[in-house]
């Protein structure tokens, strides 16, 4: 079971990330969407201080160890102010906490306490250009004397600006994939950023060669031909973290919407007080309400210890569906001044559509939770044993 931080520490540290969140981030929403760079200078100290960049580093390596249903809220809360910051927090603790699980002890004592200040960063390299989705790799990891050779391209890492540390998937066998740290100035390795992006504006997603790029055999993450494993466990929790960016996006929306309706007034009435407007908002809250249901109990099995390969991938979907439709009905509600800058709406709108793409798309949850429910993997309900068991 784990609990966690202990609740007076955890109540502590929210109110310090919200202050942080709320009153320096926030404010520099319009700077970063006009810019279209995030600005380092400013937000990396507050990140810091605000001890954002340790949330899921475990407690001897100098983190607070957040447990998920802890941690949660707070990826929630980066949701709803601009996406590129969200992103940021996003891939850090969730590799960082990757990393804590599937790392070797050197690894973790090498990496960790400087993950937990922000000295040191991870980003994760699978995605490639002449390949798809998932594990379809063409960079290979070839051993050479006590050292791999990895060859080949990746491309849309994020935090590739940033990052001191690559963890890259890469084919070591015909069939078997490993997982491997790169650090960033190892020779032969390039890193140049791709177009600005649809939404979550401001950071780097860029494209990463490897020509020859000797890492030590120790750079191993895992046993060899392991990798595939390493990437199911980390994407398993990561896409619960991307339900919950859903969630947090939502909520605002549905915040800002239901102000809305009570502020904007046509023929003589707040619109809020028309029926058909009501429906929009009750379809808003019934989504919000059921993504928090489910990923209460996904952060719960995995608190507890348990594998839940099927929610994470169901909660997945389901919160890039749900913050669709809340997106959609509240640019409705707020007619034509939604689809322009002066209310958040529509940068929540296209920040929302990185959802589909994060951790895997659409039709790769649904290839997930189906294998493992046809490979007999049951979901027991949330109320504990039901009547028929
Ligand atoms: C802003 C941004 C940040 C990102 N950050 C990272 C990162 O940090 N690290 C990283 O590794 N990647 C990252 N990605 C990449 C992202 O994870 C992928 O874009 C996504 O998983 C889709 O893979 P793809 O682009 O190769 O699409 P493709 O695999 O080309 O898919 C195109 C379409 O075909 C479908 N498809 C493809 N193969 C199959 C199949 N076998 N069965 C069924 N349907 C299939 C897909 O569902 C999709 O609809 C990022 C992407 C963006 C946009």
């Amino acid at each position: 079971m784990h609990e966690g931080l202990p609740e007076p520490e955890y109540r502590k540290l929210w109110d310090t990330i919200s202050s942080a969140i709320w009153d320096e981030l926030d404010p520099l929403e319009q700077r970063i969407e006009s810019e279209e760079r995030i600005p380092y200078d400013v937000v990396l100290p507050v990140l810091r201080e605000s001890g954002t960049f340790g949330l899921l580093v475990p407690r001897e390596y100098g983190g607070s160890g957040l447990s998920i249903a802890q941690y949660l809220p707070i990826i929630a809360e980066f949701a709803k102010i601009q996406g590129g910051l969200r992103v940021i927090v996003h891939v850090h603790n969730s590799f960082a906490h990757a990393l804590s699980e599937i790392g070797n002890a050197e690894q973790q004592a090498a990496i960790l306490p400087g993950a937990a200040t922000g000295e040191r960063s991870l980003a994760f390299a699978l995605t490639e250009p002449e390949h798809g989705s998932g594990a379809d790799l063409g960079t290979t990891a070839r051993r050479d004397g006590a050292d791999y050779v990895i060859d080949g391209r990746k491309w849309l890492i994020t935090n590739s600006d940033l990052a001191s540390h690559f963890l890259v998937l890469a084919k070591t066998g015909t069939a078997e994939v490993s997982a491997l740290l790169v650090e960033r100035d190892t020779p032969g390795f390039g890193i140049e950023p791709l177009p600005e992006t649809m939404g979550c504006k401001g950071g780097e997603h860029g494209e990463l060669t490897f020509d020859g790029v000797r890492v030590p055999a120790s750079a191993l993450v895992g046993a060899e031909g392991q990798g595939q494993e390493h990437l199911e466990r980390a994407l398993e929790i990561s896409r619960v973290f991307i339900a919950a960016s859903s969630l947090g996006t939502a909520e605002r929306s549905l915040e800002l919407s239901l102000q809305h309706a009570q502020d904007r007034v046509t023929f003589g009435k707040p619109i809020g007080q028309r029926q058909a407007v009501q429906r929009y908002l009750a379809e808003m809250a019934i989504d919000v309400y059921a993504l928090r249901g489910m990923l209460a109990d996904a952060a719960a099995k995995w608190d507890a210890g348990r594998r839940i390969p099927a929610e994470s991938s169901m909660v997945k979907q389901f919160g890039l569906e749900a913050v669709g439709r809340v997106t959609d009905r509240a640019l409705l509600v707020h007619g034509g001044i939604g689809y322009t800058r002066r209310v958040p709406i529509e940068r929540l709108y296209r920040d929302a559509r990185l959802n589909w793409l994060e951790e895997g798309t659409p039709t790769i949850q649904y290839m997930v939770a189906a294998r493992e429910l046809l490979s007999g993997y049951t979901f027991d309900d949330a109320f504990g044993a039901s009547p028929a068991t």
